[in-house]
C-alpha cells in the first residue's frame, strides 16, 4: 500500500465517527490541485540534472494553503500528497486560518553546494510561482531546507509577482523573518511533552527520553526538554545514535554538532548504536524527531516506551499505530506534536501582513496560549469519544474543515 492511502486510514478512522456525507468524505479527503514540474540545473562541475519538483495543495477550506518544502531523495508524489492532508489536519487542530499543503524537490540536500541549492530553488518557484501567493499557498521549511531557501522563495517570487514577504515563512529574522520560529517546532514537541506528561500525572524530573534526530526539530526539542529538567538518555541522526543512561550533557552535544559540520558522528560521551537500537531503549518517552515510517509492525512489538511524542511527520504506520495502542502506548500524534512550526509560521506571515515586529517573548508566550488550548481539546475529546489522541485530533479537524466548507457553500 502506499503512504498516501496508508496515512488515509487514520482520516477514515475518525471520519468513521462523525457524520459526514460521502461527497463531502470525498472532498475532504482527496487534494484539491497537485502540481509536477521538471527542474533542469546545471551543477557546479558543470553537468547538467534534472531534478523533480512537487507542490500538493490539499484543502483551503479554511484559509490559504499552508506546508513546507522538502529537498530529500525519498521525495515522491505519494509522500507529498501524504504530508500535504496532514498539514490540512494539523492547521485544523491547532485552529490557525489555513488550509494544508506540501512540496518538494527529489533530491539530497546534503549533496548540494550553497549555490546548487539557490538555483534549485529559484528554478523551482519559476515552475511553481503562479500558483503560491501570501493568499493562496505559503511554503515553508521542512526537511532539506531552511531560513536560506525561504529567502530565495521570497526573491524569485517577487521577480514576478511584486515584493511581497507574506509568500513563504521561515525567512532568516534580519530579512522579514520572525523571532523563535527556527526553535518553534522542538520547542513546541517540548511544550507538548510537559502537558501530557502531567496529564498522564507523571513527574517531569528524572522522565528518560530518547530523541531520534538532531536536525532542527529533535535538538530544539532535546534542548526545551532538558532546560526543563527531563533526563535525555539518547540523540542520534543519519550517522548514528549515542546512548547515556545517566543522561546526555545536551547543551554538550549541541557544541559538538556544531564543531563538527553538524554531525554527532564521532561524539564519545555515550554508548554508539544503530538509529534502529534507539526506538527500542528502555525509556519512558521515544520522540521520533526525524524521517517518516520509522515504527512499523516489525519493529512495534519490541518499543518499550509508554508515550511516543510523533515530531516527525507521519513516523508511525498504521498497523503499527494499533499494536501501539493495544499495548497502551500513549501517542501524541504529529498533527498535534509538532504543530509549534506551522503556528509560528502563522506569526510570521501575520507579522509581514502588517509590518508590524514581534518580540521573542510574544512569540514564546502565543505559541505556548495556541499549542495549550489545542491539547486541552484533543486531551478532553479524546476522554469524552473514549479515542486515542491521534483519532481525537482527526475527528476535531475534520470536523472544523467540514464545517468551513459546508458554510462556502461547496457541498
Ligand atoms: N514543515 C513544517 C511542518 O511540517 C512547517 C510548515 C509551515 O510552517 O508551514 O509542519
Amino acid at each position: 500500500m502506499n503512504s498516501f492511502a496508508a496515512s488515509q486510514q487514520y482520516f477514515n478512522r475518525a471520519a468513521d465517527k462523525l457524520d459526514l456525507s460521502p461527497a463531502l468524505r470525498k472532498v475532504l479527503s482527496l487534494p484539491n490541485r497537485e502540481v509536477t514540474v521538471q527542474i533542469p540545473i546545471e551543477m557546479d562541475n558543470g553537468r547538467i540534472e534534472v531534478l523533480t519538483g512537487y507542490r500538493v495543495q490539499h484543502n483551503r477550506a479554511r484559509g490559504p494553503m499552508k506546508g513546507g518544502l522538502r529537498y530529500h531523495p525519498q521525495v515522491d508524489i505519494d509522500e507529498v500528497r501524504t504530508l500535504a492532508a496532514l498539514m490540512t489536519w494539523k492547521t485544523a487542530v491547532v485552529n490557525i486560518p489555513y488550509g494544508g499543503a506540501k512540496g518538494g524537490v527529489t533530491v539530497d540536500a546534503r549533496s548540494l553546494s550553497k549555490r546548487e541549492k539557490e538555483r534549485i530553488t529559484r528554478k523551482f518557484i519559476d515552475e511553481i510561482h503562479m500558483v503560491i501567493g501570501p493568499d493562496i499557498d505559503i511554503p515553508a521549511p521542512d526537511m532539506g531546507t531552511g531560513h536560506e531557501e525561504m529567502a530565495w522563495i521570497m526573491s524569485q517570487y517577487s521577480k514576478y509577482h511584486g515584493f511581497n514577504p507574506g509568500v513563504v515563512t521561515g525567512k532568516p529574522v534580519e530579512h522579514y523573518g520572525i523571532p523563535g520560529r527556527e526553535e518553534a517546532t522542538g520547542r513546541g514537541v517540548g511544550i507538548l511533552t510537559f502537558k501530557l506528561l502531567s496529564r498522564m500525572g507523571k513527574k517531569i524530573a528524572g522522565t528518560t527520553i530518547a530523541i531520534q534526530g538532531f536536525g532542527n526539530v529533535g535538538s530544539h526539542t532535546a534542548k526545551f526538554l532538558a532546560e526543563g529538567d527531563a533526563k535525555i538518555v539518547a540523540i542520534s541522526d543519519h550517522t548514528g545514535a549515542y546512548y547515556r543512561k545517566n543522561g546526555i550533557d545536551v547543551m554538550d552535544a549541541l557544541r559538538y554538532a556544531r564543531e563538527h559540520n553538524g554531525l554527532l558522528l564521532g561524539y564519545d560521551k555515550g554508548e554508539a548504536l544503530t538509529n534502529e537500537a534507539l526506538l527500542e531503549l528502555p525509556v519512558d518517552v521515544l520522540i521520533p524527531a526525524a524521517i517518516g515510517g520509522v515504527i512499523t509492525a516489525e519493529n512495534a512489538p519490541r518499543i518499550k516506551a509508554k508515550m511516543i511524542i510523533e515530531a516527525a511527520n507521519d513516523p508511525i504506520r498504521f498497523e503499527a499505530d494499533a499494536l501501539l495502542e493495544a499495548a497502551g502506548v500513549t501517542i501524541l500524534p504529529d498533527v498535534l506534536a509538532n504543530s509549534g512550526g506551522v503556528t509560528v509560521s502563522y506569526f510570521e506571515w501575520a507579522q509581514n501582513r502588517q509590518f508590524y515586529k514581534w518580540s521573542l517573548d510574544r512569540v514564546r508566550q502565543e505559541l505556548d496560549r495556541l499549542l495549550g488550548t489545542a491539547f486541552e481539546e484533543v486531551w478532553e475529546r479524546s476522554q469524552q469519544a473514549k479515542v486515542s489522541l491521534r483519532t481525537s485530533a482527526f475527528m476535531i479537524a475534520i470536523e472544523r474543515v467540514a464545517r468551513a466548507t459546508t458554510l462556502a457553500g461547496l457541498t
